[in-house]
């Protein structure tokens, strides 16, 4: 395996496990690696700190080891095995009421630059580093290893410039089984899920607790589920009682899809509408107000440069949400950009309320659940975070 040699004192972050190593804290590379290969990193004064996936960017090493190791067959399926048990332990068999779940996350399972997410035996792989990319087939023998008879397809969802950076076909692949949807199960509610045609990975498994708090909720409420993809946030209203749900995307895609959630969860109900809009033409056309709002957006900040102008955006769109609630309704609040911490998005949703001159309490504050789990080393892990507040 090459080596990469750290400058004097950039040890320390890797000593205190954060997987990254940035460009900057390369003192040497005595033999040039290629882009996604697997690198042993060490200290100045020679020791090793682990093994990792290099890169030419800022982030140049992803550590998947803290200690030498070959990263073979048996490394990955221990890895595997041990994000599988997390999930058995929280609950997430992939059995019964709910078998839907992200089976690896990132850097919070210790498998920096790689998603996969398992949808009742089909599974979807996400590489968003090159080294990840590299390696999706050896992963997808492990992972065919680990689930046996149970894996139905594995699909490769990587991006295609990553692909041709990883010196790979440029296509996303099925590389086991040929399944392209499946119905499955969330807390007892079926939803459609195309893995190929979807945004992300087909769904967003990270607000299911999210929803159920939603449904808690929802008895007797008009509610109003803006941003709302698959439907999710809607079944759910549904199921716990809503009086009626109002349903907006700008993608007309994404209503069709929560149209078919809807309906296939319940055939014949007419509580719900469908809007194919725009959130701000939508508030701007609506004479009606909701005793319950969610707004889940897509990620406003990709990157540290539109932090700014996302924190704006988010004032701004609560801000609008706050005046169509009614007296004591709740406003359900996400935002999933990585680079928005909690606390900006709390000030941005703080301007909203002051904006309109309400009284505001915070009733939970939210995150991603245990299928997403966050490593303490790693902050920047932590990526979903909501609010629901009541707004008097
Ligand atoms: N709440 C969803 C996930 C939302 S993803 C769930 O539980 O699964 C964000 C969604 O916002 C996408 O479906 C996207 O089509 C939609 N969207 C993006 N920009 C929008 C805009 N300006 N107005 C309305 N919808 C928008």
């Amino acid at each position: 395996m090459k080596s990469i040699i750290l400058r004097p004192g950039k040890e320390q972050s890797l000593k205190r496990a954060h997987p990254w190593v940035f460009s900057g804290a390369i003192g040497s590379m005595p033999e040039a690696p290629e882009e996604g290969e697997c690198v042993a990193v060490y200290s100045h004064d020679n020791n090793c700190l682990g093994i990792g996936h290099y890169q030419s960017d800022s982030i140049a090493v992803r550590m998947i080891h803290f200690s030498y190791s070959e990263p073979s067959h048996g490394f990955w399926k221990a890895k595997f095995e041990k994000a599988l048990d997390l999930r058995v332990f929280s609950g997430l068999s992939g059995q019964g009421q709910t078998n839907v779940f992200r089976l690896v996350h990132a850097e919070g399972d210790g498998f920096p630059g790689l998603i996969v997410d398992y949808y009742d035996g089909s599974v979807v792989v996400q590489a968003h580093s090159v080294g990840m990319c590299r390696i999706t087939d050896q992963l997808a023998g492990v992972l065919q290893d680990l689930l046996g008879d149970k894996l139905v397809s594995l699909y490769d969802k990587s991006s295609p410039a990553l692909k041709a950076r990883a010196g790979r076909k440029q296509v996303n692949g099925m590389l086991i089984g040929d399944k392209k949807e499946a119905v499955v199960n969330e807390n007892g509610n079926q939803f459609v899920v195309n893995w190929i045609d979807g945004q992300k990975t087909g769904f967003f498994i990270d607000q299911r607790e999210n929803r159920k708090l939603l449904e808690h909720y929802s008895s007797g409420k008009k509610i109003l589920n803006m941003f709302a993809y698959t439907g999710g946030f809607s079944v759910y209203a549904m199921r716990g009682g809503a009086s009626q749900v109002h349903t907006v995307d700008s993608s007309k895609r994404a209503i069709e899809l929560a149209g078919d959630n809807i309906a296939l969860n319940f055939p014949g109900d007419t509580r719900n509408k469908l809007f194919c809009s725009e959130a701000f033409d939508y508030f701007r056309d609506s004479n009606d107000k909701f005793d319950i709002i969610i707004l889940d957006p897509p990620a406003f900040a990709k990157s540290r440069k539109s932090q700014n102008n996302a924190i704006q955006a988010y004032k701004r769109l609560n801000a609008r949400a706050v005046e169509y609630i009614e007296p004591g309704g709740l406003l359900f609040t996400f935002s999933c950009s990585q680079v928005v911490g909690r606390e900006q998005f709390r000030q941005a949703v703080y301007s909203a309320a002051l904006q309109s001159g309400r009284e505001v309490k915070i009733l939970h504050q939210l995150s991603q659940p245990a299928d997403h789990p966050v490593s303490i080393y790693h902050p920047e892990g932590e990526y979903l975070k909501g609010f629901v507040l009541q707004v008097l």
